[in-house]
């Protein structure tokens, strides 16, 4: 089984909000929601100070809380590299998987379940990328195999540093951030 991963270069986001875009017209998400959002983030102090602006959503986490909490199976890590995903059928719309991921990934869709960033699994299932990462106007995100040496999410973090959002969490996201 492949180990899906997303690999964002900070360095080359600029906040542009397209993939913000892509994705609620890609997963018809509804009016008031966010699948994935933009981050603004100071870092260093002053005068050495930066603006890291990240492009987030859910990390597909290699050791989810959302999926251990599941009352009823619902979130479940997939066959499919490792994505994590609900079976809006199983979702009593319960919460605990919102309260359990610290990233604020979640939120309940009005129809009932637990909604959140799917890395477009029916996209990726035909071998295509996820939509925020094919309409990245600075091509600052990347999404392939962590188990494939060759793959360019492989290559990039054997190259470059990178860090992944809340790792004291214990949850090992699979987005990593280029920085
Ligand atoms: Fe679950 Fe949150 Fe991790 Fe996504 S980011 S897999 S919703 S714990
Ligand atoms: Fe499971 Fe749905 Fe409850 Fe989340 S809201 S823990 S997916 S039953």
């Amino acid at each position: 089984m492949a180990r899906f991963a997303m690999v964002i270069d900070t360095k080359k986001c600029v906040g542009c909000m397209d993939c913000v875009v892509a994705c609620k017209t890609e997963n018809n998400v509804p009016e008031g929601y966010n699948r994935d959002w933009i981050n603004y983030e100071s870092i260093g102090k002053f005068p050495e100070l930066n603006m890291e602006i990240r492009s987030e959503r859910c990390n597909h986490c290699e050791n989810p809380p959302c999926v251990s909490c599941c009352p009823t199976g619902a979130s479940h890590v997939s066959e499919l590299g490792g994505i994590v995903l609900v079976h809006h059928d199983l979702c009593t719309g319960c919460k605990a998987c919102l309260a359990s991921c610290p990233y604020d990934a979640r939120f309940i869709n009005p129809e009932g379940y637990a909604d959140k960033c799917t890395f477009c699994s029916h996209r990726v299932e035909k071998g295509l990328k996820p939509a925020c990462v094919s309409v990245c106007p600075t091509y600052c995100m990347y999404f392939g195999d962590l188990d494939d040496p060759q793959s360019e999410v492989s290559k990039l973090l054997a190259k470059r540093q990178y860090k992944t959002l809340i790792p004291e969490a214990g949850t090992k996201p699979h987005v990593y951030y280029l920085i």
